[in-house]
């Protein structure tokens, strides 16, 4: 017997654009154990689901398979039943011609708490990307928010006579297939064939289109521009502004769609610059790092400070990522040894980069070497210059690293010891990896982002037999473009190794 109920929470996600999902919707969504979406969730909102969550997609788009709302009703009450944290994630807001009503009935019949997460509908924020205000003094009083869907036995519900008489602007959801019997019983109704109107396709994504015609040339502009769903179709005379008022493809980098593949808590910094300048990111961490903590590890780490201890001469502690820098100094903290002990060895650092050498700042470190060209062969290569004499490595970086600094140091018999500090793992998100795949393919993805080597391996590991070719790929170092070129993608290589430098190669 499970005593305990699980709750529901009925989130509006907003038209598809991140930004636009509530704090509150982000919140309960990151600490979801089972999410209930469909079709109209964007995949930059599927992102932010935890991959330790059951997601369950009710709205298979593409194969035209759409689960039946009963049964949604029942998975809903069923999660719940096992005492799960269920987020029902619906398109826009959840009462906006969402069904969200029918969904709580089962749920208030069987006692189960929710609570309801109001979204931005589509309806105002759709026209609102798209320059038009749905109001506006000089033009209109009110709004109608219209489904385009309502029928029963072919016959429209929708009262044409009265929406004229409004003056008003009116928006129809789900609408793209009766748009012409819905210009036509307008003009009927004495609409103004004039009146300005317009459709709007995939609103507040990176490939927003947008047809602003009159009502009488609406349908045939819509088809010539093949317009996909989802759309809405606004009608009024606030739709001649958009000309005027259109902001969003102003921005640099507007309608570009690109992956970020870093690990999640280094993603910000890049995510948040690709979308200051009006780029739309999915965030796909390929791999998650983590710090040592086996015991046998842990007593190779301690063995490893007391021979920088024990061997005279030169002295050299290099670390190739910022990561490294943070886990030898946690492992200190964990194994309670004194940093002033390697002092008395002398002990000298070197970095592979700027973010490296920055991380080892905030530990009151200045580093003595980094070569200009940040990659660990340039390291090491740059090392031997200034070694002096019997000079002693220890690397503190990943378990598996490349062999690049090693072949140097060996090359040049140099001693050193290769210590792991951090492990790398390749994350798996089948449901994300199988939207970027789609994405890929049809083109909705412009650009993926690279910030190790580790990284594309871990991304072609997940998109295993695509066609790579179709990928661009903006790579932070030769090394990792070397790699990524080897999958056959389009490579970019950012001049320095740094993200703003990775920034400035996203262009449209
Ligand atoms: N609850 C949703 C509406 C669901 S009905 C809301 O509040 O927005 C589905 C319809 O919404 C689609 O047929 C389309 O007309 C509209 N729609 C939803 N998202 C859209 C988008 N990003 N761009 C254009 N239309 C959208």
């Amino acid at each position: 017997m499970i005593d305990k109920k699980g709750k529901v929470w009925l989130v509006g996600a907003g038209p598809g654009d991140i930004g636009l999902l509530t704090v509150k919707g982000k919140e309960v969504l990151e600490s979801a154990e089972v999410v209930v979406y469909d079709a109209l969730v964007s995949d930059e909102i599927a992102a932010l689901i935890p991959s330790s969550a059951k997601k369950i997609n009710v709205g298979k788009r593409a194969n035209h398979h759409l689960v039946p709302q009963e049964e949604i009703n029942q998975i809903l009450l069923e999660e719940a039943l096992q005492g799960n944290r269920v987020v029902r994630l619906k398109g826009g807001d959840p009462f906006v011609f969402g069904r969200g009503g029918e969904e709580l009935e089962l749920l208030v019949a069987n006692n189960i708490s929710y609570e309801v997460v109001p979204g931005i509908t589509s309806a105002v924020s759709v026209p609102a990307y798209a320059g038009i205000p749905v109001t506006h003094r000089d033009y209109t009083s009110s709004v109608h928010i219209i489904t385009g869907h309502a029928r029963k036995g072919g016959v429209s519900r929708i009262q044409y006579d009265a929406l004229v008489k409004m003056n008003a602007t009116l928006i129809f959801l789900m609408g793209i297939g009766a748009l012409e019997e819905i210009c036509k019983s307008l003009m009927e109704a004495g609409m103004n064939p004039d009146t300005p109107a317009a459709v709007l396709e995939r609103g507040t994504s990176a490939k927003q289109r947008r047809v602003i015609a009159t009502v009488a040339s609406l349908k045939e502009e819509a088809d010539q521009a093949v317009i996909q769903t989802p759309a809405i179709i606004v009608v009024g005379e606030v739709c001649s502004l958009a000309d005027s008022f259109a902001w969003m493809e102003k921005q640099p980098l507007a309608g570009i769609q690109v992956v970020v593949t870093r690990p999640k808590e280094k993603s910000s910094s890049l995510t948040g610059k690709l979308r200051a300048r009006g780029a739309h990111v999915i965030e796909m961490p390929a791999i998650q790092t983590t710090t040592i903590t086996q015991e046998k590890e842990v007593e190779r780490f301690v063995q490893s400070l007391d021979k920088i201890r024990e061997v005279s001469g030169e002295q050299w502690i290099l670390f190739t990522s910022p990561k490294g820098v943070e886990s030898f100094f946690s492992l200190l903290a964990v194994t309670k040894k004194d940093m002033r002990q390697l002092y008395t060895a002398g002990v000298k650092f070197g970095v592979v980069g700027n973010a490296t050498r920055k991380e080892l700042r905030l530990h009151g470190i200045e580093a003595d070497y980094m070569p200009e060209i940040y990659c660990g062969k340039e390291l090491a290569k740059g090392l031997i210059e200034v070694f002096g004499q019997n000079p002693y490595i220890t690397l503190y970086r990943a378990e598996v690293g490349t062999e690049d600094i090693v072949e140097v140091l060996e090359k040049n018999q140099i001693a050193y010891q290769d210590v792991a500090v951090y492990h790398t793992q390749y994350l798996v998100d089948e449901e994300l990896v199988a939207r970027i795949g789609t994405g890929i393919e049809n083109e909705t993805v412009d650009y993926v982002m690279f910030t190790s080597a580790s990284c594309v391996k871990a991304f072609t590991s997940c998109l295993t037999g695509m066609d790579y070719s179709k990928i661009k790929a903006v790579c932070i170092g030769e090394q990792t473009a070397e790699i990524a070129s080897k999958y056959g993608m389009q490579v970019r290589v950012s001049k320095m190794a740094t993200i703003d430098s990775m920034v400035e190669c996203v262009s449209r």
